[in-house]
């Protein structure tokens, strides 16, 4: 069948008074620009609390269903029939022509759900809901009623036109992308960050990532594999402001003058530095990481806590306590698990310790960073002078 409109359902009861406004003005920008990404013209409206879909020309179905799916704030798609409000009778022909279109398989129970918005229209929602259920008994003796639990809920809504659908798309959920600030996600090439990045602009947070790489150590393809993976999170998402910056010299004078057990939670509060001075000139009101708790050494509650130590922000931990096969299941579910798994190398790989530090002590972390102190200010300025700003699309 082929749909001339779409029902946009969100939840709306988190978005009571002013607060709806923003949330269904955001909604419909993002729903804009997600269609603009696909072959056809449409047009997003609003009228009386309701969220419709026009097309106003040829379109593939599964691209307008995929665009829409990414689009945070959205409950579930309801493909439409919009026909001219005329009398009664020639309601019921529609109802009649739309189950015989839309179910060639007849054998299935029903539930007609009229709502009469237009209270000038002459019959009343309950009459309707008889009418028209006669009607289609009449006309398909296999189906049935059921007004517990029916296969078919048909909804017939009397506005300004005469709405009718029966089906429901699931939405990704969420609240609109810029409803709630912006935070800087510290993007790696592997699997959790995305994923991470992906659960909080899902909350309807927008998104800036920083990835620190460390030439010639890491190579150009580690480098393109994590913009791929903002492209993929931008899906989602919206553009993507990443920030690529030369972390190599902070590395080689942590390695050269730190234990080397210490090595990683060391270069960790050094990036989480760096990814604050960065969020904060860039408005982020927060840091994103990908991780969770006992993962890998400088993920114990210890280490977390010691890197936590270094910001001011507040750091979203989405993942914290998810498992692996937990995160891998939403990977593959936002397509970025393929990615994620390119073996190409990562800066917090080269340099790792063979038995690194599972419960580091605050002081003696700060003791062993003493001995950088010559040198890392200028260091940590240089680094953040070699920021490369990406716009990832
Ligand atoms: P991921 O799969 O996200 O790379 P991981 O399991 O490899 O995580 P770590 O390498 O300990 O874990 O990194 C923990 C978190 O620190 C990552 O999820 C990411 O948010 C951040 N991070 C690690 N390396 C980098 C990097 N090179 N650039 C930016 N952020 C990084
Ligand atoms: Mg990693």
């Amino acid at each position: 069948m082929k749909y001339s409109t779409y029902l946009i359902k969100y939840a709306e009861i988190a978005i009571k008074g002013k607060n709806r406004y923003v949330f269904e003005d955001a909604l419909m920008h993002r729903m804009r620009l997600a269609l603009k990404q696909i072959d056809g013209e449409f047009a997003v409206s609003k009228t009386q609390g309701r969220m419709y879909v026009d097309c106003k020309s040829d379109y593939d179905f599964d691209e307008l269903i995929a665009a829409l799916k990414k689009v945070f704030g959205i409950n579930a798609i309801c493909p439409m029939v919009r026909v001219e409000k005329k009398d009664f009778d020639s309601l019921r022909e529609e109802v009649i022509r739309y189950v015989s279109e839309e179910y060639p398989d007849r054998n299935k129970t029903f539930k007609v759900f009229a709502r009469r918005a237009d209270k000038s229209f002459p019959v009343r929602s309950t009459e309707m809901n008889c009418a028209l259920g006669e009607a289609i008994l009449t006309a398909f003796p296999e189906m049935k009623v059921d007004v517990h639990t029916p296969e078919i809920e048909l909804n017939v809504e009397v506005r300004e036109d005469v709405c009718i659908y029966s089906k429901q798309i699931p939405g990704p959920g969420g609240m609109p992308i810029g409803t709630n600030g912006k935070a800087m996600l510290l993007l790696s090439g592997g699997i959790d960050s995305p994923v991470a990045g992906y659960m909080i602009a899902k909350r309807g947070v927008k998104i800036d990532a920083v990835y620190f790489h460390a030439p010639p150590y890491t190579s150009e393809r580690a480098k393109q594999k994590v913009v791929d993976l903002a492209r993929i999170v931008a899906g989602y998402a919206g553009t993507i402001c990443l920030h690529v910056i030369n972390f190599t010299d902070i590395q080689l004078a942590i390695y050269e003058k730190c234990p080397h057990d210490e090595l990683t939670i060391i270069m960790r509060r050094y990036m989480m530095r760096i990814a604050e001075q960065i969020a904060k000139e860039n408005d982020c009101l927060g840091l994103i990481t990908g991780e969770s708790i006992g993962q890998v050494a400088s993920q114990t509650i210890q280490s977390l806590s010691v890197t936590n130590e270094v910001c001011t922000l507040p750091v979203f931990r989405p993942l914290i306590g998810f498992d692996k096969q937990e995160i891998i299941e939403i990977s593959e579910k936002i397509n970025a698990f393929e990615t994620s798994i390119l073996p190409y190398e990562d800066c917090c790989t080269i340099f790792v310790a063979k038995h690194p530090v599972t419960k580091p002590n605050l002081s003696a972390i700060k003791r062993s960073e003493t001995k950088l102190e010559d040198v890392i200010d200028e260091l940590v300025q240089k680094a953040i002078e070699t920021d490369e700003v990406i716009n990832v699309i």
